[in-house]
C-alpha cells in the first residue's frame, strides 16, 4: 500500500511541476506540456528521410514518380552498381527546415545537452529504413559504436565532440553491452568541410582515416551527424575494413537531399 502510494507520488510530482513551469519548444518557443525540448507539433514534422535507399539512405526524390500499387525500389541506381565499403547507412532525417534549425542549435550553438535528445530521435525514427520486425535486432546487434572523430580546432571552437558526445548518448537507448570506442583517427588537417564544395569533398577522403587494430574481427558502427555526400563516411568504412572490421554499418542522424548537395 505504502509502495503504490510512493509510485503515485513519483508519478504525479513530475506533472505538477510541468503544468506549473511548462517547458519551452526550442523550435516554435511556444510553451507546452509535453516531456522534452520540442513540443509534439515540431517533433512530428521534422522532415524525415522517408523515402531513402535502403543501402546508403541517399533520398529518392524520383519517387515523386512512383506508380500507386507498384512497389518502391529499394536502393538507388548507384547502390545497384558500385560496391560500398558499409553494409548499410542510416539516416532519419533530411538535413533541411527545422531538423537543420535544430542540428545548428545543437552543434554551433553549444547545446551540448541536446545530445540525448538526438540520440532519442534516432532511436524512435530508424524504423522508417529498417524491416520493422527486425528493428530491435537491428539497433542492438552492433554494439560496438566508433564516433567519426572531430578535428581537435573544431572541438576546440564548439566546446565539445558532437559525434563522441552523440555516440554516448545512444549507449542507454541500445543497451549496457554497447562500448563507445575511439578507434578512428583523422591523419590529416583539413580545411572545415561544410566550407568546401562537392568535389574538394571526393578528392580528399583517400587515406583520410586510420583505424585502430582493436577493430579486427569487430562489427563497427560508425555515428556521425549528417552526411552530404557519403565521402567522410566511406573513407571512415574502409579505414575500417582496411584494419579487419567484420563489418560496418554507419548511423547518422540525417543525409542532405541531393539539391544542397553543393552547399
Ligand atoms: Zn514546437
Ligand atoms: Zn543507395
Amino acid at each position: 500500500m505504502q509502495d503504490r502510494r510512493r509510485w503515485s507520488v513519483r508519478k504525479l510530482v513530475p506533472k505538477v511541476i510541468q503544468w506549473l513551469a511548462p517547458a519551452e519548444c526550442l523550435l516554435c518557443r511556444e510553451t507546452h506540456n509535453d516531456r522534452g525540448f520540442l513540443c509534439a507539433d515540431c517533433q512530428r514534422t521534422l522532415p524525415r528521410n522517408e523515402h531513402a535507399c535502403q543501402r546508403c539512405a541517399t533520398p529518392m526524390s524520383h519517387s515523386k514518380l512512383h506508380i500507386p500499387g507498384a512497389p518502391r525500389r529499394s536502393r538507388c541506381p548507384a547502390c545497384h552498381v558500385r560496391p560500398t565499403n558499409c553494409e548499410r547507412i542510416l539516416a532519419p532525417f533530411l538535413m533541411q527546415g527545422t531538423f537543420r534549425e535544430l542540428l545548428h542549435l545543437w552543434k554551433f550553438q553549444n547545446h551540448p545537452q541536446l545530445s540525448t535528445l538526438m540520440a532519442c530521435l534516432f532511436a524512435t525514427n530508424t524504423a522508417v529504413q529498417a524491416q520493422p520486425q527486425h528493428r530491435q535486432q537491428n539497433l542492438n546487434e552492433h554494439r560496438i559504436l566508433v564516433p567519426i572523430p572531430t578535428q581537435w580546432h573544431r572541438q576546440l571552437r564548439r566546446g565539445f565532440d558532437h559525434t563522441w558526445l552523440l555516440a554516448h548518448a545512444l549507449r542507454p537507448v541500445l543497451g549496457r553491452e554497447t562500448r563507445v570506442r575511439p578507434w578512428l583517427r583523422n591523419t590529416r588537417l583539413r580545411r572545415a568541410q561544410h566550407r568546401s564544395n562537392r568535389a574538394d569533398r571526393w578528392e580528399n577522403h583517400s587515406d583520410r582515416f586510420i583505424a585502430a587494430a582493436g577493430t579486427e574481427g569487430q562489427h563497427i558502427t560508425l555515428v556521425d551527424d549528417v552526411i552530404t555526400t557519403g565521402a567522410t563516411v566511406g573513407a571512415a568504412a574502409a579505414a575500417c575494413k582496411a584494419a579487419g572490421a567484420t563489418s560496418v554499418e554507419v548511423w547518422a542522424l540525417a543525409r542532405t537531399p541531393a539539391t544542397a548537395h553543393a552547399g
